[in-house]
């Protein structure tokens, strides 16, 4: 028997089941052993809370049910609010083990109701219509009339001007048609999912791409610990298809990969220097990257929020808006570099103050160095669009942007220890003595969730906020700092 029966079946489970049978075997079993939710995971449920809830101002006079965590006592008021006739947020409903709640059920005609699922993503996505044909029978089977199935999803188009407008704001899709070509397997999986609940042991599941989709299955650490600490075959340079066949064929590490297997030209680099222990250079190539870069260099990163709901006027859903950039100068060769930093002191748009200090520092000339480009030029021209008298500038200052990931991308230079990913975070550790490990912030995700939290939040008192600030500050210099020892290194390898 399981250690948490449990006679209902909820959406989620039910999602996680249709993903993996051990997974939801886990939920019901050994609840214990799933990692807790973590900051970002948390602050993307909370944007997901408030996009549902502006979702909900589109149906004026609506009701919202207080959250019940007995289904039985959550149907039974739901079917008792179904009578008023109002359009009825997080009503829930139960019908043959199965049990939902419906992000919003809007009346329409004497007694029918069009169900609408509320999404924080900018289009729809195949897994959707198993989340809402789930819904539509659970609800159908509890006595309603389901007319139609829409999925509300984000319209990545709004820009915002003023108040936030909904109407705007959201896209409407009818999957209706999709729900109901799904419907009829839902009886049979439902059986076979209490099953797999019901036995003493999990199932006996491989690994597999199913692992990684929709989304990362939070027992990645306990079903993939058979790999090896280091040089597994998944770091294979985009190669996760080759791994699993590799995989079948009893390789663990890159150097188990035989000689007869075919592989890509930086495939191939990898393999060698993985089996050497030792990095690979190509030093013309690497020289030809460095003789792009021109004096003075200025190395610039940024960080960025990018909400679903826009934060500021002139802004998209999920716009990369900057909030804070760490900038090191070089004037010329062997000098000292010289830091400049800002970081964004409130809720007001940072874009004006962060494009006006830019344009001051970065002058006219010399090579703008960035980790991934893109990213920061994109992030530049977007802030000019919504401030237009930096257009021109901006423009301009992207020709002089150079790509410190092009030698590590184009496999110009490949340490073993960068584990297939040409990213700053595996490059810089393999590279130069610079870690990151032990940093209150780590990564650009915690950056933007830290900074929201305490830049956005309720009660977050002084210190929380200095000390979330040095974090911020010491993350974003260490990013800069670090392109600047990765330059060097380049040199240095090349003269070597
Ligand atoms: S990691 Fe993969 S095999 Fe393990 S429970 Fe998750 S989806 Fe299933």
């Amino acid at each position: 028997m399981p250690k948490h029966p449990s006679p209902f079946l909820s959406k989620t489970k039910y999602l996680e089941g249709l993903k993996c049978s051990k997974l939801l075997w886990y939920e019901y079993n050994r609840k214990e052993d799933l990692p807790e939710i973590d900051a970002a995971t948390q602050a993307i449920m909370d944007q997901g809370t408030r996009v549902g809830e502006l979702a909900h101002s589109l149906y004026p006079g609506g009701v919202k049910l207080e959250r019940d965590y007995m289904p039985d006592k959550q149907a039974e008021k739901s079917l008792k609010a179904a009578k008023l006739r109002k359009p009825l947020f997080e009503a829930g409903f139960v019908y043959n083990r199965a049990y939902a709640l419906a992000d919003i059920l809007n009346p329409v005609g004497k007694d029918a109701w069009d169900l609408i699922e509320v999404k924080s993503s900018t289009s729809v996505k195949d897994e959707y219509y198993h989340d809402v044909a789930f819904q539509k029978y659970t609800y159908e089977g509890a006595g309603l009339k389901i007319r139609k199935c829409y999925l509300m999803y984000i319209n990545n188009q709004y820009v915002r001007k003023g108040k936030i407008d909904p109407n705007k704001l959201f896209a409407t899709e009818d999957v209706t048609k999709h729900a109901d070509e799904v419907i009829p397997e839902i009886e049979g999986a439902i059986a076979d999912m209490f099953e797999a609940i019901g036995r003493t042991d999990a199932p006996r599941i491989k690994v597999g791409p199913h692992c990684d989709k929709p989304y990362p299955c939070p027992l990645e650490d306990i079903c993939w610990d058979f790999l090896p600490p280091k040089d597994d075959i998944f770091c294979l340079y985009s190669g996760t298809k080759k791994a699993y066949e590799l995989l079948e064929r009893g390789a663990l590490r890159i150097t188990d990969i035989n000689a007869d297997v075919s592989l890509s030209y930086k495939q191939n680099i990898q393999v060698s220097s993985h089996r050497s222990c030792t990095p690979h250079v190509d030093k013309k190539e690497i020289k030809a990257f460095l003789n792009t870069l021109g004096y003075p260099l200025y190395f610039l990163d940024f960080e960025t929020l990018n909400p679903a709901i826009p934060a500021y006027d002139n802004s998209r859903p999920y716009e990369a808006i900057p909030f804070q950039y760490s900038l090191y100068i070089v004037k010329d060769e062997g000098a000292e570099p010289e830091h400049r930093s800002y970081l964004a002191p409130g809720d007001k748009d940072p874009r004006p103050e962060i494009l006006k200090q830019l344009k001051t520092l970065l002058g006219k000339s010399g090579s703008v160095v960035a980790y991934n480009a893109t990213f920061e030029k994109t992030t530049l021209r977007h802030a000019s669009e919504a401030y237009p008298e930096y257009q021109g500038w901006v423009s301009l200052l992207e020709e002089r942007v150079v790509d410190l990931l092009t030698p590590f991308r184009g496999f110009f230079y490949y340490h073993p220890d960068q584990a297939g990913s040409a990213s700053l975070k595996n490059v810089l550790p393999a590279m130069t003595k610079s870690k990151y490990d032990n940093m209150q912030i780590a990564d650009g995700n915690m950056a933007s969730t830290e900074y929201c939290r305490v830049t956005f939040g309720k009660n977050i008192d002084e210190k929380e906020w200095q000390c979330v600030r040095a974090a911020l500050e010491k993350y974003c210099d260490l990013d800069t700092k670090g392109m600047i020892e990765i330059v060097r290194e380049l040199e240095k390898v090349c003269k070597a």
